[in-house]
């Protein structure tokens, strides 16, 4: 039960990573982190927390830690109080977070396309020095691919419809989130995508 998965926003109210709730726990009773009230998105800190956890009708169904002399709620999801209470994790470099980032669309003409006519295109080329990075990585299909060929964007006189960057937001396919976090979780998460998006 302490590894269960607990969602981590920023003081932002960004969604930033997932933890264990035993993770969860120790920043909580750090004071690096509050607890947000899956109902209201109030916030507890370690003591107003264990004493709502004392109350047992707010949570009939709620999950608890139990000790010999208190029992506390598990956290769903908590909010870091710190920017140094905890380490970010980096959103991998991989095909399939590539397809994720950049939805299925040719990031040169904008068609949205099954997989299988998606390529991964290098924005510099491979063989002029480009590199393997979320910036220089994109979706292409397979069209915009072959008339690219071995040219710059420049030189091929195609722009590219957004600067690709590495994503800030965790990649929907990364967070396994289980039905009864859903509706905890799925405001965060579809703010993260959403605040990504005007952002960048
Ligand atoms: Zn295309």
């Amino acid at each position: 039960m302490l590894n269960g998965d607990v969602l981590v926003l920023n003081r932002s109210w960004i969604a930033v990573n997932i933890t264990t709730v035993k993770r969860a726990m120790v920043l909580l009773f750090q004071g690096h982190a509050c607890v947000v009230h899956p109902k209201d998105y109030t916030l507890y800190d370690f003591n107003s927390w264990c004493e709502l956890s004392q109350q047992r009708e707010q949570f009939c169904k709620g999950r608890y830690i139990v000790t010999p002399s208190i029992k506390i709620l598990l956290p769903d999801v908590i909010l870091l109080t710190v920017y140094n209470g905890f380490v970010f994790r980096e959103v991998r470099l991989c095909r399939k977070n590539i397809f994720e980032r950049d939805r299925c669309q040719c990031q040169y003409c904008g068609k949205v396309l099954p997989k299988h006519e998606l390529t991964i295109d290098h924005v510099i080329p491979r063989s002029r020095g480009g590199e393997d990075t979320w910036e220089n990585l994109v979706l292409a299909c397979l069209s915009c691919n072959l008339r690219k060929g071995n040219l710059t964007p420049d030189e091929a006189q195609m722009s590219l419809l957004r600067k690709p960057i590495a994503p800030k937001w965790l990649p929907k396919l990364g967070i396994r989130v289980r039905k009864e976090q859903l509706s905890t979780w799925q405001k965060f998460v579809d703010f993260a995508y959403w605040h990504t998006e005007i952002s960048e």
